[in-house]
Order: structure tokens, then C-alpha cells, then sequence
């Protein structure tokens, strides 16, 4: 190991990595002896967004507490009582002075959208309008519910309402605070790609217009790139200690990160870089065909949704990405192959039967663990390969399971929950591994690992693996080819035949109406300015993606 890590090391770092400079110096906070311990603050600036980049566990909600004055930070020293005499001495002179002494004086207050919005229906009895009621402090309430879509649901009551209503209300929550500092935690779970991107204009307006300091932690990486102004990376090990780093400018920050080395620092904080390229993926010399369905359509009740699917082929040995807006179908997509569900009509003709006869492993959006076993026993339950070197190399080193594999599934996270669920999956014998949102729940470095141990897989074993996401960089990182789903959200839907990722990305990217350009460093792709030259001409070229 290399000498900071207390377990494993989740990279299967060869390098020896320096002990940052850092941990020399005393912590911000230390909960308790040998207990987890933060160095560094972010530091929130009024009409900015700052954005904090890094794994659950490494400090973020600890960081968000004392800038919000609910923990006076101890500076390491856990026996003393703390006082924020003692953290001003410490700040003195630093970016922060100004903001501590704020806090400290009790003139801080803080609105703060809360990361797992899934809780919310059981902290609160009433419906939506009752919820959101209490929180107009602004004025802005009724425009924030017609631009973030939740005037359908204002009479439903909380417990009725999907994870991407939640999230919307949580937000509008929040936003509609009149407070000096807004922390969001996540911004972007159960969200589709345009309801990101609106949300992430809310934000930044906010910061903008009404010279609020806002701060949000965000593992979507095209999406923060767009939101903050700046960005601290977190880094260091999940549940021992944290580092935020001084603030870096979002493209630095992004690129850093991607590339697993943090210039000041003089850190890597991965073996690897994660590079993009600026050219589709070109099509494979020889396709081989595993499944052609036909044409078909699904309805549900008396056609309160309809999907249509246009016929189409997934080849062998590819990955095929899957994108569009919530509620348009691909799930019931997803079912249809995985013959979980009946099509109402094949080629035209109704009540017609689709067999595709292939074995699916099918990993549904909404993983639910209700089995108490343990995660090593419910792994072993699915694959004799469990705990063999080829195992561990392929799925459970990438997925960080080693440290999980002993406690029950019922008490797992959200997160952890999600990568049993894609390595459960991937474990099963079968012709087609479909992965439904596999980022949800997520940090940052979880879908780096967990989509490159997708992209090997799919390689090493020469299978072929559907992934629906909403994570735009993950979508690119692993796909072969696109299917593209439009529509209108919760009355019809329909799935267009698989493409190649350039006409798939256009066809997608141009029913959302955005454009990428290209970091000029890492090739990275960015969110073009809405009406900027680059916006207007690529719009023009139909090019809104790859660039080369
Ligand atoms: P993040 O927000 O980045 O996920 P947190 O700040 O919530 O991380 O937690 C960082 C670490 O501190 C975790 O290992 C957590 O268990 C630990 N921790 C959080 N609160 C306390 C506390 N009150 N006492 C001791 N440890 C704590
Ligand atoms: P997506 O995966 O694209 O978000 P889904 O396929 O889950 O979309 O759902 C498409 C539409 O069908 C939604 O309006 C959803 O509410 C509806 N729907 C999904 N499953 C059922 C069902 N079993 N019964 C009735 N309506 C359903
Ligand atoms: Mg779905």
C-alpha cells in the first residue's frame, strides 16, 4: 500500500503516492480520536457557485455543517472545547476570514436541499402545495413550480411522488429560501438531461441575479461543469480523512480529476487518466447480429402511454447506450426484451407474441434489497465465480465490493445498493446484460469505475450490454452505438432503431436543443452557452456533439 490507505486500495494503485502535504498540518475537524478528520474548507462566495468534486464519505456534509455553524470546527485538537476564537486565529488572513466571522456572529443562514430526497415522505405528511407553501420566502415560488414542472403534481401528497418530482420539489424547496448561503447536495439524481439542465440555469441564476452564495456537490460532471464558477476537488480516503483543495477553476478542477492528478497538490488521486475522444467510435468492421425485433408497440391501461418501437438490431459484442427524457418508455423497452412484459402489438398485429429467446440479466432502475442476507452470500447465491482472482479482477475490484461483502443487503446505501445490483448482473450468465440507470447513486469516482468495469467486460467476455443513463459522459465513455427515445413524457414514446453514436447523439442532443465544444486539453466535451457563436454554429452544421 502506499501508506495512506487503511484497506485496499480501490485503484490497485502500483504508484507510491506521497502523503499530501496536508495531513502535516492540522485538520479542520476531527470527530474523535482516530475518527474521520476534514482538512480544508470550501469557500463560499456571494453571486458564485461553488462546486465541490469528490466521493461520498470524504467530508462534504462535514464541511457544509461548519460553514453553516452547526459544528464549531476543533482544528484537531477533540479533547479542547472548540470555539470559534480559536478557528478565527487559524482563518485569519485567508479567504474565509470574512465568511467565519459571519458565522460566528451568527449572521449566516443557510437553505439547503438535502441529498437523499428519497426521506423527504418521511419527514413530512402533506402534499406538494403544503410543502412548498411554507417556503416562499422570495416571492419566486409560483415560478420556480412552472419552471421546474411541478404544477401537476401541487395536490399530490409527498409520498405519492416519483424520485424525479421529489427532487424537483426539494429544489424549489430550497431556492425559494431568502437565505445568505443555498447548499445543494446533488442536484441532478432521478433527473433527466433537460431537467438538469434547467435546473442548473435555476441555480446559477440565483447565484447571479440575486448575489447569493451557493454551493453543490455534484457527481455529473457535464452538469457541473456548467453550474460552478469554481471548484474544490475532495479527495482521500472514504470515512478516514478528507482534503478540499483550495479553488480551482471548473475546467481545471474537471480536467484534474479526470486526469487523477491535481497540479498544486502534487497529487494523483488515480492510476489512470479518463479521456474522451472527439470522433464518433468507428462502427465495427464486422457486426454480427444477436437480436432483430420487429416493430412493436406497448400500451398500458386504456393507452394512457403508448411506446412504439421502431424495429431494429443490437449486435454482438457491443455496448448499446440508451438516452432520452424520463417517462417515455425505456424501461418498458428494457422490459419487453427481457420478456418481463407482454407488447400489445408485434409487425402490426395485436396480442402477437415477441420472443426474442435469449437469456437476459436484467437490472431494473429501482433496485430493492429486501432479502436479508449478506452481500457475499447473495453473490455466491448468483455465480460460482464469486471470490475467484477472475471475479474479483473484472467486477469486484471496480465496484468496491471488498468492503461491503459482510454486511447485510437491507443496510446497505443507496450507492452500494446500486453497485451489488451491477455486479449481480454482470455475474449472471446470459446473452444480454441490460443495466437501467446504473449511475444513480453514484459519486463522481464510483461511475469512473463502474463504467470502465462495464466497457471491460463487454470486451473481455465478448457479450453484449444495453445501458440506460442519463449521465452524458457516461452514455459516451461506454457505448458503441446510441438508440434514441423522444416523445412526449408520460402519454407516448418512441424508441428509433439503433445508430451509430454521431447521428444518435445529433438526433438526441437536437430534441433537447443543446451543443457540446471540446476542452482543447482533454478533449472533454462541454455544454455550450445557449445563443453563443459556437451554440449557433454547430446548430447549423447538425453537429452537436462530436466535433472532428
Ligand atoms: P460526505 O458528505 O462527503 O459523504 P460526511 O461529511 O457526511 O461525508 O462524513 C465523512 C465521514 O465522517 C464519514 O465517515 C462519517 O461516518 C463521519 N462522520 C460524520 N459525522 C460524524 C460524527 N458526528 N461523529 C463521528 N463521525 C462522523
Ligand atoms: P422511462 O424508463 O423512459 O422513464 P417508463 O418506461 O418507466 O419510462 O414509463 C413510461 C410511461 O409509462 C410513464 O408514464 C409511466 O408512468 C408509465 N408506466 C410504466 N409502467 C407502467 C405500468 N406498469 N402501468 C401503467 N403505466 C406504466
Ligand atoms: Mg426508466
Amino acid at each position: 500500500t502506499c501508506g495512506i490507505c487503511v484497506e485496499k486500495c480501490p485503484f490497485d494503485a502500483i504508484e507510491i503516492i506521497n502523503l499530501p502535504q496536508e495531513l502535516e498540518d492540522d485538520p479542520t475537524h476531527r470527530y474523535g480520536e482516530n475518527a474521520f478528520s476534514l482538512y480544508g474548507l470550501p469557500v463560499p462566495e456571494s453571486g458564485k457557485v461553488t462546486g465541490l468534486l469528490g466521493p461520498n464519505g470524504i467530508g462534504k456534509s462535514t464541511a457544509v455543517k461548519i460553514l453553516a455553524g452547526e459544528i464549531t470546527p476543533n482544528l484537531g485538537r477533540h479533547d479542547d472545547e472548540p470555539s470559534w476564537e480559536k478557528v478565527l486565529d487559524a482563518y485569519r488572513g485567508t479567504e474565509l476570514q470574512d465568511y467565519l466571522e459571519a458565522v460566528r456572529s451568527g449572521d449566516i443562514s443557510v437553505a439547503r436541499k438535502p441529498q437523499y430526497v428519497d426521506q423527504i415522505p418521511d419527514q413530512f405528511g402533506g402534499t406538494t402545495r403544503e410543502l412548498l407553501d411554507q417556503t416562499d420566502e422570495r416571492g419566486v415560488l409560483d415560478d420556480l413550480v412552472d419552471r421546474l414542472s411541478i404544477r401537476p403534481v401541487m395536490d399530490q401528497s409527498i409520498d405519492s411522488l416519483s424520485g424525479g418530482e421529489l427532487q424537483r420539489v426539494a429544489l424549489a424547496a430550497a431556492l425559494a429560501r431568502d437565505r445568505d448561503f443555498y447548499f445543494v447536495d446533488e442536484l441532478t439524481p432521478y433527473l433527466d438531461i433537460s431537467q438538469r439542465v434547467t435546473a442548473a440555469r435555476i441555480v446559477r441564476e440565483l447565484a447571479e441575479a440575486e448575489d447569493k452564495a451557493v454551493l453543490v456537490v455534484e457527481h455529473d460532471l457535464a452538469v457541473l461543469d456548467m453550474l460552478a464558477d469554481s471548484i474544490h476537488v475532495a479527495y482521500g480516503e472514504p470515512s478516514v480523512y478528507g482534503v478540499v483543495t483550495p479553488p480551482k477553476s471548473v475546467r481545471n478542477g474537471i480536467n484534474e480529476y479526470l486526469r487523477g492528478y491535481l497540479d498544486n497538490e502534487n497529487m494523483r488521486i488515480r492510476p489512470e487518466a479518463i479521456t474522451f475522444e472527439e470522433h464518433a467510435p468507428r462502427p465495427a468492421s464486422r457486426e454480427e447480429t444477436l437480436i432483430s425485433y420487429p416493430d412493436m408497440t406497448k400500451s398500458y391501461g386504456d393507452g394512457e402511454f403508448t411506446l412504439t418501437v421502431d424495429g431494429g438490431v443490437i449486435h454482438q459484442n457491443e455496448v448499446l447506450g440508451v438516452v432520452g427524457p424520463n417517462g417515455i418508455g425505456k424501461s418498458t423497452f428494457a422490459q419487453l426484451l427481457a420478456d418481463d412484459i407482454e407488447p400489445t402489438s408485434v409487425g402490426g398485429e395485436e396480442g402477437a407474441d415477441l420472443d426474442i429467446g435469449l437469456d437476459i440479466a436484467y437490472k431494473p432502475q429501482y433496485v430493492e434489497a429486501d432479502q436479508p442476507i449478506r452481500v457475499d452470500a447473495f453473490l455466491s447465491s448468483i455465480t460460482d465465480d464469486f471470490g475467484s482472482s477472475y471475479w474479483n479482477t473484472e467486477i469486484g475490484d471496480p465496484l468496491q465490493l471488498e468492503r461491503i461483502l459482510e454486511q447485510n443487503l437491507t443496510d446497505l446505501s443507496g450507492g452500494e445498493r446500486q453497485r451489488v445490483a451491477i455486479a449481480a448482473t454482470l455475474s449472471k450468465d446470459a446473452d444480454l446484460y441490460l443495466l437501467d440507470e446504473p449511475s444513480a447513486h453514484l459519486d463522481v469516482e464510483q461511475r469512473v469505475l463502474a463504467t470502465r468495469a462495464i466497457r471491460r467486460f463487454a470486451e473481455n467476455r465478448e457479450t453484449t450490454v444495453m445501458v440506460i443513463d442519463h449521465d452524458i459522459y457516461m452514455v459516451d465513455l461506454v457505448s458503441d452505438r446510441l438508440m434514441v427515445f423522444d416523445g412526449e413524457p408520460a402519454a407516448h414514446g418512441r424508441a428509433s432503431t439503433p445508430q451509430a453514436m454521431r447521428s444518435g447523439m445529433n438526433e438526441f442532443l437536437a430534441n433537447l436543443d443543446v451543443t457540446f465544444r471540446r476542452d482543447e486539453n482533454l478533449g472533454r466535451p462541454r455544454i455550450n452557452k445557449p445563443g453563443s457563436q459556437l451554440d449557433k454554429q454547430q446548430k447549423r452544421n447538425g453537429e452537436y456533439y462530436y466535433t472532428t
